[in-house]
């Protein structure tokens, strides 16, 4: 049996009801990604030790990195947390590659909100979604799947 390429997936993708609201951000066509790949989930923000539903976060600052909730409640230790998690499971089972949620403080791989709760998206990308493609795991969000396919 041949083996199939191992990629780590934001659980919401995957149907999960994870997000801060409580939902998801199922993706179309499911099937086809169960087909080709051995699929690891991983919440990063879960993971990290935030609770479902939560307050959404934002990053508010890089250099200090410094995330904060709607409320201004400072939680970057649970992103950090959440992050270093994703990493540990991708060493431990030799991941390669990623399909992150966009646009999310964690997972986000070109675009995050700015951080003033506003929904103004900029150019930046998430914690988990940073720590992991500083070493060397290739990301793509939902809006990648077919150059993802194309990838392996
Ligand atoms: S942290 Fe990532 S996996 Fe978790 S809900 Fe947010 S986007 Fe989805």
């Amino acid at each position: 049996m041949i083996n199939k390429p191992k990629l780590l997936v934001s659980s919401c993708l995957l149907g999960m009801n994870v997000k801060y609201d409580g939902g998801n951000n199922l993706i179309d066509n499911l099937d086809k990604l169960n087909e080709i790949f051995e699929i690891f989930p991983v919440c990063p923000e879960v993971d990290g030790g935030m609770i479902v539903p939560r307050i959404p976060s934002e990053i508010i600052s890089h250099n200090p990195l410094k995330i904060e909730n709607e409320y201004g409640i400072e939680t970057t230790d649970f992103f950090k947390s959440g992050a270093i998690n994703s990493l540990d499971i991708c060493k431990k089972y030799d991941i390669k590659i990623a399909l992150l949620k966009s646009k999310s403080p964690s997972c986000g791989n070109i675009k995050i909100y700015d951080g003033t709760f506003s929904s103004t998206l900029i150019d930046g990308i998430g914690i988990a979604a940073n720590t992991l493609q500083y070493n060397g795991i290739k990301i793509f969000n939902e809006n990648q799947i077919e150059k993802l396919y194309e990838y392996i």
